[in-house]
């Protein structure tokens, strides 16, 4: 398939090429001719997969084949709703350049920053608006943005939103737009109430879901080194002086923590930043971009401010502490081995982790490797129990750069990983709010 195939206009097509897209990707070549034929679309798909470009795409196309009506400043005829100011941004500049040789206006409104600007960009008129969910609202309680006119209504990350709380404010969102409009919904997990809202505001919607949940790409190694609590900053440090472990991701369990690790980073002579909720909209935009350019070796991050982060040929993503919620891990490792790049994913694990190991590799279909890294074997084995039943997993490539040792100890829990609301971990796997 070609872009010129799936029917979008010259002018996005020269903007496509602008920016070195050659071919389109599978969710692009599902949603592109459906949300073109103006269906609703109900899509499955991560960060990662081109979904913004699949979304992105048939909405400027919609909305540059039609005026807008009346006169006075433009109002909103395109609505996305995404999680995190990061998403919203990322999302904004990614419809700029999609949209650079059209003439049409955008803005994005997110909170963290003062509301003059938003107000400011909303008075002068915009065709899309790109928002989270709350900052919208203070906007409609100031009656500072007028929805009457939106046709194309887009919900990015639709379960990470429910999972931050926002379903009320969605609701109210949606309840008053026109009917008369299109709704594409994108998630990488389905759970009821992700259903329901679908059911209650999507008109008819086709389903396509292209990468099956909770998948990562093949072209990511993955592997855990057990550790004693007491000595996972020591390893840390170790394992960033390795030679070849090129810019990385780490994870940290608490934004207290991630700030106490990017200081420690700092301290070792590693250029470090930390993004997490509790940083405010220049400081998070400051390390983001320090670590874009390349002038940040690590960023330190917390999984709700890390999610939607876009990096271009980030190599390492380092699980400092597990997520507490294994299909975080999916959501963590999507960061690297993006558009088939290498990537490496390497975990943190002491004896408490076990479990979540575990449940890690029920989630992930597959291994993750337990490799001792030379000099920090743990005081206390880690044991992940042999499987219940057979197992079906596979186990991941352990990586190449290893310089520790040979796997040790690698089993699938198949029984016991956790299973939440009656779902398993496979097929759609609920997303329980953040602890
Ligand atoms: P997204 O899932 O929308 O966040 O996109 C992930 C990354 O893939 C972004 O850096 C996009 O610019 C890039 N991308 C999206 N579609 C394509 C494509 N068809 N060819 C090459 N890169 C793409």
């Amino acid at each position: 398939m070609s872009f010129e195939s799936l029917g979008l206009s010259p002018a996005l097509l020269r903007a496509l090429a602008d920016a070195g897209y050659t071919t389109p990707t599978p969710i692009q070549n599902e949603a592109i001719p459906l949300a073109l034929a103006g269906h609703d679309l109900i899509a499955g798909a991560q960060t990662g997969t081109g979904k913004t470009a699949a979304f992105g795409l048939p909405l400027l196309q919609h909305l540059a084949g039609r005026t807008p009506d009346g006169k006075g400043p433009r109002r909103p005829r395109a609505l996305v709703l995404a999680p995190t100011r990061e998403l919203a941004l990322q999302v904004h500049d990614s419809l700029r350049g999609y949209a650079k040789h059209l003439s049409l206006r955008m803005a994005a409104v997110y909170g963290g920053v003062g509301m003059q600007g938003q107000i400011d960009a909303l008075r002068r008129g915009v065709d899309v608006l790109v928002a989270t969910p709350g900052r919208l609202i203070d906007h409609l309680d100031r009656r500072g943005v007028d929805l009457s006119q939106v046709e194309v209504l887009v919900l990015d990350e639709a379960d990470r939103m429910l999972d931050m709380g926002f379903l009320p404010a969605i609701k109210r969102i949606l309840g008053g737009l026109p009917k008369q409009r299109q709704s594409l919904l994108f998630s990488a997990t389905f759970e009821t109430a992700l259903k329901q809202l679908a059911q209650q505001f999507l008109r008819e919607p086709r389903e396509v879901q292209v990468t099956p949940v909770n998948t990562v790409a093949e072209t990511i190694s993955h592997r855990a080194h057990p550790v004693d609590a007491a000595r996972k900053r020591d390893l840390l440090l170790d394992l960033l002086r390795q030679p070849d472990i090129g810019q990385t991701l780490v994870f940290s369990r608490t934004k207290h923590g991630a700030d106490k690790l990017a200081r420690l980073l700092n301290q070792a002579g590693i250029a470090s930043d930390a993004i997490h909720g509790n940083r405010n909209q220049n400081q998070r935009l400051r390390a983001l971009g320090g670590f874009k350019q390349g002038r940040i070796a690590v960023l330190v991050a917390t999984d709700v401010a890390a999610r939607g982060i876009d990096i271009d040929r980030l190599p390492t993503v380092i699980n400092f502490d597990l997520p507490m919620v294994a299909e975080d891990y999916v959501h963590r490792i999507g960061r690297t081995g993006r558009a088939g790049a290498e990537g490496q994913a390497i975990s943190l694990v002491t004896a408490e982790d076990a479990p979540l190991l575990r449940a890690i590799n029920k989630v992930l279909g597959r291994e993750v490797s337990l490799v001792d890294h030379a000099g920090f074997a743990p005081s206390t084995p880690i044991r992940i129990e042999a499987p219940s039943q057979p197992s079906r997993a596979r186990p991941a490539g352990h990586n190449r750069r290893s310089h520790a040792g040979a796997p040790r100890r690698a089993h699938a829990g198949a029984g016991a990983a956790r299973s939440r609301g009656g779902q398993g971990g496979h097929a759609a796997p609920r997303q329980p709010s953040r602890p």
